[in-house]
């Protein structure tokens, strides 16, 4: 059975310090943004809960490419510079991009950068470059909170895969038809406060 790397974010663990930002910057030479986001979900800004004290909710939400099964980016591409490797990696061909931004409309998960004078694009790789030297993404081992598992989501033994069949586990937008690559594991209930 072929490999289908994947990962879960355990938004409990998530303390929303940005470092597998930082991590990606680092490891992939991006100058301008970041291959994986930190996402505030509760009120309108970063580090902004939602409600009226002492209810108060918020979380953080890392999003990286989800790696889809079925990629919307691939199909969407009309020169095959996007594609998916047999163990479920999407990648996208820097050189052979031309920047028409297709993709950028075809992916519902608002994961790729643009170059801004070329518009040829880029996003995660999963840092397959690591992955094929056999480590882990190098926002794995960065992550201060350990909130991030990567592995094979088609070996039932792997953790990665223990950890996507829990029954809290989720995707982002579950009604699309892409079947993505990551999962999550949400926030706890609020801890009541003294
Ligand atoms: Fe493509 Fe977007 Fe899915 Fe990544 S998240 S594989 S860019 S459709």
């Amino acid at each position: 059975m072929s490999k289908r790397y994947g990962m879960v974010i355990d938004l409990e663990r998530c303390i929303g310090c940005h470092t597998c930002t930082v991590a990606c910057k680092l490891e992939n030479g991006i100058e301008q943004g970041s291959w994986i986001t930190v996402r505030t979900i509760g009120g309108d800004g970063m580090d902004t809960p939602a409600g009226q004290w002492p209810d108060l909710k918020m979380y953080y939400e890392p999003k990286p490419c989800m790696h889809c099964a079925e990629p919307p980016c691939v199909d969407a591409c009309p020169i095959g510079a996007i594609s998916k490797r047999d163990d479920g990696i999407v990648l996208v061909d820097r050189e052979a991009c031309d920047g028409c931004q297709i993709c950028v409309a075809a992916c519902p998960y608002d994961v790729f950068l643009s170059d801004p004078e070329t518009g040829v694009v880029s996003k995660c790789t999963l840092c397959a470059h690591r992955v094929d030297e056999g480590l882990d993404p190098f926002c794995l081992i960065c992550c201060q909170g350990e909130a991030i598992f990567f592995g094979d989501l088609a070996d039932p033994d792997s953790e990665v895969a223990r950890l996507a069949a829990r029954d809290d586990a989720f995707v982002l937008l579950p009604g699309a038809a892409t079947k993505p690559g990551v999962r999550y594991l949400p926030q706890m209930a609020p801890r009541g406060l003294p």
